[in-house]
């Protein structure tokens, strides 16, 4: 039978939800060391959402003490690929057979519209992990040339203890791009998810743990940046920081392994990706993308379409266009409500932080085209309607600071020299795009971008397959893809005389 999914299914299901916020250690849910929780608010209503357990130092010591365990013991590491595959493969079937439930937590943390995190958050996290359950029993080593008495085995191993640091914006799906490959590679995982964030987290375990991953391999330790993040990225027993977050605390991140035991970092980071729109670009198509890539999740998107740098002469008609596809299709509403397409900022802090900078561009000097205001305030929940502003230059806050939020800041240029210049004149580097006709204009842009992606004539589309990273300030280091598989492993020389 198949799930009408309407508002009443969804209060429904809500209303007999009662979200569990323990850690995650050896196969088990349990309490802090302390016994201390946090209560994490709904950004749909500002009610509270969960009571979540407040890990520190003694959790995470436990919890990289179970990985180290696991890892030493072999179960999963050393376990017939095959085998390994089976385990995630039906874990991510678990995830499927879990969507709704799945779904409905990780509304309850962020506040987005709960089917885009059944049909979108969901749905990428089980094909994530199905992606890299495949990966099990096809990857080989190599055989490095040598002379006819020797042999030489260049083996790939996988580096042991893995903690995995993770913001809020898609919980669900960035944890499963440092999952996939580092288990799929036959590491242990510590993940700490975003405070904000715990609900999918550790029902993801429960579930890996039901799907036959051994006890130890995966753990969730919850609680704040400063004390769970801090202790496992300063552990002298982890091998490595997979972290997705902020370029300031990915920053304190490489600090933190440069004064302890030197394990590696990979480091996904902030961005304020520029979206150039030359004039004898298809507008229809560049509106659209403009749109949903920087609106999209609230703008709460690390690759969103923030900076729009369009040719002078067209800047007022594609605005108009933008303000068009917002109205007819971006619907901003309450996260349970099925037809909505965008819903709450993640908590009432952040809703500050963005109303302000908006503030700060209008005093220096910025136009607001529409939008970018605190609405639906009765609800209680943090909704700012998407806004469009032309910035006064690209000097200007609006167009220099991640903001976050549903903000777009549109910068006019005059020349494709000076549009790549504004393109790169930022500290980010993790996606850009260019809309035109002219092909060769198109694929001379794309190349000179410094970006981890840039798309030509569309924005956002990827797949697994598709490496997603960035360059300059937006860390390094890939997901997603076969190639997110080597960030786990080290190289390995195994060299025989034949006697
Ligand atoms: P954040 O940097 O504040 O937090 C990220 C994680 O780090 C959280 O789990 C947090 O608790 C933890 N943390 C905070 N302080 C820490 C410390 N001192 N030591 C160790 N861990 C600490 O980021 P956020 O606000 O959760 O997420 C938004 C940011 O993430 C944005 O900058 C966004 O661009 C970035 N992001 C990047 C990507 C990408 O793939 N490049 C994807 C999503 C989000």
């Amino acid at each position: 039978m198949t799930t009408e999914y309407t508002r009443a299914y969804w209060e429904k299901a809500l209303a007999e939800t009662t979200p569990k916020g323990g850690i995650y250690i050896d196969g088990k849910l349990t309490r802090a060391e302390t016994g201390l929780t946090f209560t994490r608010i709904r950004p749909m209503d500002g009610k509270p959402g969960a009571e979540i357990a407040r890990g520190g130092q003694a959790d995470v010591d436990r919890a990289v003490a179970s990985a180290r365990k696991a890892f030493a013991t072999g179960l999963w590491r050393k376990k017939d690929p095959s085998e390994k595959k089976k385990v995630m493969v039906r874990w991510a079937e678990l995830i499927r057979k879990n969507a709704d439930e799945l779904a409905l937590l990780e509304t309850i943390d962020t506040g987005k519209p709960v089917m885009a995190s059944l049909n979108v958050d969901a749905r990428l996290a089980a094909d994530c992990i199905q992606y890299y359950a495949e990966m099990c029993d096809k990857l080989y080593d190599e055989i490095a040339p040598t002379g006819p008495n020797d042999r030489a085995l260049v083996r790939k191993v996988p580096l042991g203890v893995i903690g995995a640091i993770t913001p809020w914006n898609y919980p669900m799906i960035i944890e499963t791009w440092k999952l996939g490959p580092a288990l799929a590679a036959g590491n242990s995982v510590v993940l700490k998810p975003a405070e904000q964030s715990s609900l999918t987290a550790i029902r993801l375990a429960e579930l890996a743990s039901e799907a036959g991953l051994p006890d130890g391999v995966f753990n969730v330790i919850t609680g704040y940046g400063e004390e769970v993040g801090k202790a496992l990225a300063l552990h002298m027993d982890v091998d490595m920081i997979a972290f997705t977050g902020s370029t300031e605390v990915g920053k304190l991140i490489m600090g933190y392994a440069a004064q302890t035991n030197l394990k590696r970092v990979a480091l996904e980071l902030g961005g304020k990706s520029p979206l150039v729109v030359f004039a004898d670009a298809n507008l229809d198509a560049a509106a659209s993308a403009v749109a949903w890539g920087c609106f999209y999740n609230s703008g709460e998107t690390c690759h969103a379409s923030t900076r729009l740098l369009a040719e002078r002469g067209i800047v007022d008609a594609l605005v108009a266009k933008i303000k068009d596809v917002t109205d007819r299709e971006i619907t901003l509403a309450h996260p349970l409500d099925p037809s909505t397409q965008i819903g709450a900022l993640i908590e009432d802090a952040h809703l500050g932080k963005v109303l302000g900078m908006v503030d700060a561009g209008l005093r220096e000097g910025a136009k607001r085209a529409f939008g970018g205001e605190r609405v639906m305030a009765e609800t209680g929940g943090y909704y700012v309607s998407p806004g469009v502003f032309i910035a006064p230059s690209n000097e200007a806050s609006l167009a220099r600071q991640e903001i976050f939020g549903p903000i777009l800041t549109v910068i006019p240029f005059d020349t494709e020299e000076e549009a790549v210049r504004l393109a790169n004149d930022t500290i980010y580097g993790l996606a850009g795009a260019v809309f035109t006709s002219d092909m060769s204009r198109a694929h001379r842009v794309s190349e000179d971008i410094q970006a981890g992606t840039v798309w030509i004539n569309t924005y956002d589309m990827s797949t697994f397959a598709t490496p997603f990273g960035g360059f300059k300030q937006s860390g390094f280091g890939r997901d997603r893809s076969v190639h997110a598989i080597d960030k786990y492993c080290d190289y390995k020389t195994i060299w025989q005389r034949f006697l």
